[in-house]
C-alpha cells in the first residue's frame, strides 16, 4: 500500500466511524471502498458538477461492491436534490462572513 492510500484508509476508518455505512461490518480488515451516491458518471457530472460528485458528503465508506452499489442514489432525485442542499450549505459554511 503507498502513503497515499494509506492516508485515504485513515481518512475513510475516521469519517465512516469505522465501519460498513450500509451493514455495519467493520472496515479494519476488508478494503473500504470509497462508494459515490451520486454515481460518478459523465450525465451525472453534467448535471450536477464536479463540486457535487467529488464532494466528501457525496462519498460513503463500505465494506464490498454490494454494499457500494446499495448506496447509489443516482435515480432517486429527491435523494439527489436533498444531497445537493446538504453539499451547498457545508460549502457556504466556509463563506460565512465574508460576503
Ligand atoms: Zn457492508
Amino acid at each position: 500500500m503507498t502513503e497515499a492510500q494509506k492516508e485515504q484508509r485513515r481518512y475513510a476508518l475516521a469519517i465512516s466511524g469505522g465501519v460498513c455505512e450500509v451493514c455495519g461490518a467493520p472496515l479494519n480488515d476488508g478494503q473500504p471502498q470509497g462508494a459515490h451516491r451520486i454515481g460518478n458518471t459523465q450525465s451525472n457530472r453534467a448535471k450536477f458538477g464536479d463540486l457535487v460528485i467529488d464532494h466528501p458528503l457525496n462519498i460513503g465508506y463500505t465494506c464490498s461492491l454490494k454494499c457500494n452499489a446499495a448506496l447509489d442514489i443516482s435515480k432517486n432525485p429527491a435523494a439527489c436534490i436533498e444531497l445537493c442542499k446538504k453539499i451547498y450549505n457545508r460549502e457556504a459554511l466556509k463563506y460565512e462572513g465574508t460576503k
